[in-house]
This record gives structure tokens, sequence and C-alpha cells, in this order.
């Protein structure tokens, strides 16, 4: 698969580089394994818990050849994860009794109305009457952007004016919703981070409207997440957290970035499942996140 191949390669590289002229599992080793995991943004306290438990395996195993030290590696990555909370395969929450309402959220450039376009796709492609609203009216070309998306998907998109007032789009996208029967409606918000405690409110009084006019309120909230930003990633996730609940993440851009080790870290510091990742500009270059899947390919 042609998205995941560069971060394969990436990560895999990295951890590749550690098996060359490898002769013992020792305290080099132990080392450039830390120094490698810290490297993918696999962040320090999972690099610690990670290392710590690859080195009991693996003494305790008594185990000595690379491709052993790689399947142990593996094994350790995936029951770390799935400990940490970390179900595979999470699916979508549904609501029985209106339109499921997807939220949207994310700093500007993370990919957000890319990935409203990409789910857009999936969620039509399975069969699903599809709604979207484009509550970002203050990043200049947002509403063009979705509105390009719409076109090319053949999805309608709720609009407002430019600068306009985000709730009153939602408003409107809501009403649409439940009276024509649509099945999803997806929400793009303003990403705007110069303004944090202006832009939490606002996404308040979004989810206020929502919760009013619709039968179960919101769904979903995802926050949308570039990889390529490693670290600074984990940050944006815990100050939206704080101010509002996330009930997923949408990784991004894990196309073009060695960084894929975030996952990881992003697990252990939060507990937020990742649902999505996103392996590309175009409709097709989205999955359903599978952790065994993913870290199978990074250690392969
Ligand atoms: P927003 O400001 O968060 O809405 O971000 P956009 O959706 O406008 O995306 C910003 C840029 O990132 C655009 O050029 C997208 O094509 C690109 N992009 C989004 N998702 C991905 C991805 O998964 N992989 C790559 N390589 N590019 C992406």
């Amino acid at each position: 698969d042609k998205g995941l191949e560069k971060t394969r390669t990436n990560f895999t590289d990295l951890l590749s580089n550690l098996f060359t002229g490898f002769r013992e599992v020792d305290e080099d080793f132990y080392e450039d394994l830390e120094e490698t995991l810290i490297g993918a943004d696999v962040g320090f306290n999972m690099t610690l818990a990670l290392t710590d438990a690859i080195r009991d395996e693996i003494e305790s195993q008594n185990v000595h050849k690379p491709e052993d030290v790689k399947r142990v590696m593996l094994e350790k990555m995936v029951q770390l994860y799935e400990r940490e909370g970390g179900d595979n395969l999470v699916a979508l929450k549904e609501n029985p009794d209106g339109p499921t309402v997807i939220l949207f959220v994310g700093v500007n450039g993370v990919g957000k109305t890319t990935s409203v376009g990409k789910i857009g796709y999936q969620l039509k492609a399975a069969g699903h009457k599809v709604l979207m609203a484009a509550a970002d009216t203050f990043r200049a070309g947002a509403v063009e952007q979705l509105n390009v998306w719409g076109q090319r998907l053949d999805i309608p998109v709720v609009t407002g004016q430019d600068q306009g007032d985000p709730a009153s789009v939602v408003f409107d996208a809501v009403k649409r919703a439940n009276e024509e029967q649509f099945d999803y409606l997806l929400v793009d918000t303003a990403g705007r981070l110069q303004t944090k405690i202006n832009l939490m409110d606002e996404l308040a009084k979004i989810k206020r409207i929502i919760e009013r006019e619709n039968p179960n309120g919101v769904q979903e909230v995802l926050l949308v997440l570039d990889a390529t930003t490693g670290q600074n990633a984990l940050i944006q996730a815990k100050q939206f957290n704080e101010a509002t609940d996330i009930s997923g993440l949408v990784l991004t851009k894990l196309d073009g970035t060695a960084k894929g080790g975030v996952v990881l870290s992003i697990r252990y510091d939060l507990d937020i499942p990742v649902k999505y990742i996103g392996l590309g500009e175009q409709a097709t270059d989205l999955q359903v996140f599978d952790s065994e899947q993913y870290m199978y390919n990074l250690v392969k």
C-alpha cells in the first residue's frame, strides 16, 4: 500500500539501522533502540515503557537472532498500545434517531477540510446520504475548498457568508439534515490558533446548537492532527481535549513522515483512540486505523 510505504520505509529504515552489523543484544543496542524510538516520535514515556518491555522479554526468552528481536519488538508495541486502552478498530458512533453529526476540529493546515472530504467520500461510497457544513467561515478559502470537495463527490454543502457566524451555518445544516433525512452531517470548523479562547467558545456554541436541534446531539468530535508535527500534535491534542470532549483522532500526512511513532505516544498520554489515518491528498487516501496492521507495517 502506497501511502503507508513512506512511513513504513522511514521508520523501518531507522529500525533496520539497529540491525546493521548486529552481533548481540547489549547495552549499546538498547541505547540505540531508545534513540530510534524517540527519533520516531514515540515519545519519552512510551519509549521507556517499550524498551523495558522489550528488554524483559528478550532476557527472559533468551532471544538472539535479529528476526526474533524484531518479533519481540512488534509484540510489545501491539501489547503496550492495547494495554493502554487502544482498542483495535474503533467504529464511528451512530445516531439511531436522526442524522449522525460529526464535528471536525483542529488547527489550520493539519488537513481538516481534506479529511472531511475523504470521510464524506467513504461514507457515501458505503451507501449513506451525506451532508457537509462549511462552518470554517474564518479562514479565507475554506468554504470554497469544501465546495470543491462537495462538487467533486456530489455531496451537498451548507455554507454561510464569509466571516459570517459559524453557528448559524451549523443551525441551517442540522435543520436541513433532519428535514431531508440525511444519514450523516460532517461539520468543518475553524482552526485559527492565535485566538484559542474564542475558538473554544465557538466550538462550545456550535455543540450547544446541535444539542438543541438534533436528536442525541453530536455523536463524534474528531480532532485532526498532522503527524509530521510529531510531539506538537500531542500538545494540540491535550489543549483541545481540555476544552472539549474529543472522541477520536484523525492522524494525517502519515505518507510523508518517519514520525509514525506519534500514534504510540498519543495512546500512552491520552485516552483517545485514533480512528482514521490520512495517507495522501486524494479522496481515497484515508484508512480506518487498524493498530495491529499499523504496528506490523512499522516493524516489518
Ligand atoms: P485545514 O486547514 O486543516 O482544513 O487543512 P487542509 O485540508 O486545507 O489541508 C492542508 C494541506 O494538507 C493541503 O494541501 C492538503 O492537500 C494536505 N493534506 C491533507 N491531508 C493530507 C495527507 O494525509 N497527506 C498529505 N500528504 N497531505 C495532506
